[in-house]
């Protein structure tokens, strides 16, 4: 019945995002986030999918050239400059987006995701999202920086709007070793 934290994730984005719209993945890794948002907005919408690294983003591609997808673009970049890259259009009316945060599995554990610039990329996402829209990070925090994001994460989020956002926490507080969780941010 309770869900694990990505297919947590997964279903607030499955009850909010629809065919046809734009959508972001702030952090493609594995591109394993790109591909189901790339099958939930269809041939009519389309995924930027942004990670500052070169493995990330060849790993993504070959994900998502197996699967067919052509909706996606890839961008390899920090996601805090993503307004450099959001065309009139897509300004209008974003669908939602995610950031599954920490670091490529199986790569350098050192480039990790880093408070700044993911809440520097949650603004901008969040002042373009359509109402009902919503923003889901995935938050590891047992890695060395992790604690940091998270507190910031939490800091920050803990003093949006409650006319315009709903933010929610959801995790699980009996596993092992510092558990993810998610952050789910709902524009009203
Ligand atoms: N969503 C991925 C998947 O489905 O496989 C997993 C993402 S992994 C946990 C975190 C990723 O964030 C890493 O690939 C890392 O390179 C990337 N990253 C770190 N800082 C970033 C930044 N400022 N902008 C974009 N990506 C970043």
């Amino acid at each position: 019945m309770l869900k694990r934290v990505i297919a947590y994730a997964h279903e607030l984005l499955e009850n909010s995002v629809k065919p046809g719209e734009t959508v972001i993945d702030g952090t493609c890794g594995n591109g394993n986030d790109s591909l189901f948002l790339s099958n939930l907005v269809g041939s009519d919408g389309n995924v930027l999918a942004f990670d500052i690294q070169e493995q990330a983003i060849n790993n993504t591609r070959k994900l998502l050239e197996n699967e067919a997808k052509n909706n996606v673009t890839l961008i390899q970049e920090s996601h805090h400059k993503i307004l450099e890259y959001l065309n009139e259009d897509q300004r209008e009316r974003i669908g939602g987006a995610i950031f599954n945060l920490g670091y490529l599995p199986g790569s350098d554990k050192e480039i990790i995701t880093k408070p700044e610039s993911t809440i520097s990329a949650i603004e901008v996402i969040g002042s373009f999202l359509k109402p009902g829209g919503i923003i889901v990070l995935v938050v590891y925090h047992g890695h060395p920086g992790g604690e940091l994001e998270k507190e910031e994460l939490l800091n920050h989020l803990g003093k949006y709007d409650q006319k315009k956002f709903n933010v929610v926490r959801y995790g699980f507080i009996n596993q092992k070793n510092s558990p993810p969780f998610v952050l789910a941010i709902e524009k009203k």
